[in-house]
């Protein structure tokens, strides 16, 4: 998608320092940080929302949360802790419509989140 940020910033055009890159996903700092530590890990390729996602893609999904595990060592929170949220449409908040796995921690969390 020619508009869509993340798929800039995936595929370069946009500059980002990535934490993790492979072929099928990258992890960048979120630039508005909730916690210590906020990456998202994002598909290299564009799907819009968790409901599109297809059954397909069950390997790519693995994939991303293998990706938001490495981050979460590189950044020593594993054994500590760290929390892993897909966004979903408006309710959920979700404002860029690329889908994207937010990866939080070195604080403690509440819940129910609000
Ligand atoms: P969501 O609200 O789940 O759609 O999350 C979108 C996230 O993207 C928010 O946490 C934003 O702070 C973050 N974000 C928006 N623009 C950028 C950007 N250029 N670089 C890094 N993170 C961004
Ligand atoms: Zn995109």
């Amino acid at each position: 998608m020619s508009d869509c940020l993340f798929c800039k910033i995936a595929g370069g055009e946009i500059p980002v320092e990535f934490v993790y890159e492979d072929d099928d996903v990258v992890a960048f700092r979120d630039i508005n940080p909730q916690a210590p530590l906020h990456t998202l890990v994002v598909p290299r390729r564009h799907i819009a929302t968790l409901n599109d996602v297809q059954p397909e893609d069950a390997e790519l999904i693995g994939r991303m949360y293998l990706a938001a595990q490495r981050v979460a060592a590189d950044a020593g929170v594993a054994e500590p802790g760290y929390r892993t949220v897909f966004n979903c449409n408006a309710q959920a908040g979700q404002t860029v419509f690329h889908l994207h796995l937010h990866v939080l921690g070195g604080r403690a969390m509440q819940w129910p989140p609000g």
